[in-house]
């Protein structure tokens, strides 16, 4: 299982998948970070996809098309904001993880790759994010057999060594 985890560098808007996960706001309607570099490398159609959405909760996911993307699917998900720790941050987050995971399924999708979601501007602590980030594709994994790759791609080297490390601790042994 531990063999169907990617931790790669680099930038989520070239990955050739079959989705890649967006850390968008509610208002689906486009923002900055990495919501802002998906919707002007996808190009105008993804706003005009996404306002049709409707919004979307903290913690739930829809998928829109890809566009100009190498990715087919976009999956959008809103991370929550941290506010300390005693709002449901934990589990708004791992809600994050569980339905993106469940509307990939849905489409079928076989690769995947994932932002650290809510550790910018939402400012999660990253090692706790990454976490949470693992411990929940590690469940999702072992209850499907379609998924054949799930690729965390961090923004720089600290977030890649973070994930290196939080992976190895969650698969030690
Ligand atoms: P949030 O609002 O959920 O915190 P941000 O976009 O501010 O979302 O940050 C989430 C993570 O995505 C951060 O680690 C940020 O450095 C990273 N990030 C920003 N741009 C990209 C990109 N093009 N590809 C991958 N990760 C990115």
């Amino acid at each position: 299982m531990k063999a169907r985890i990617k931790i790669v560098e680099g930038d989520i808007t070239k990955q050739d998948v079959d989705a890649i996960v967006n850390a968008a706001n509610t208002s689906l309607l486009g923002g900055g970070g990495v919501d802002g570099a998906i919707h002007r490398a996808a190009g105008p159609e993804l706003l005009e996809e996404t306002r049709q959405l409707g919004g979307c909760p903290t913690g739930e996911a829809k998928a829109s098309k890809g566009y100009r993307l190498p990715a087919r699917w976009v999956i959008h998900t809103v991370g929550p904001v941290w506010h300390g720790g005693n709002r449901n941050e934990d589990t708004l987050l791992a809600n994050c993880y569980k339905n993106s995971f469940q509307v990939a399924a849905e489409l079928g999708v076989k690769t995947m790759a994932f932002p650290s979601i809510s550790t910018g501007v939402y400012r999660f602590p990253l090692e706790r994010a990454a976490k949470i980030a693992m411990s929940e594709t590690k469940h999702f994994l072992e209850h499907n057999d379609t998924m054949e790759e799930v690729r965390f791609v961090c923004f720089g080297e600290e977030v890649k060594k973070t994930y290196e490390e939080i992976f190895s601790r969650v698969f030690k042994g």
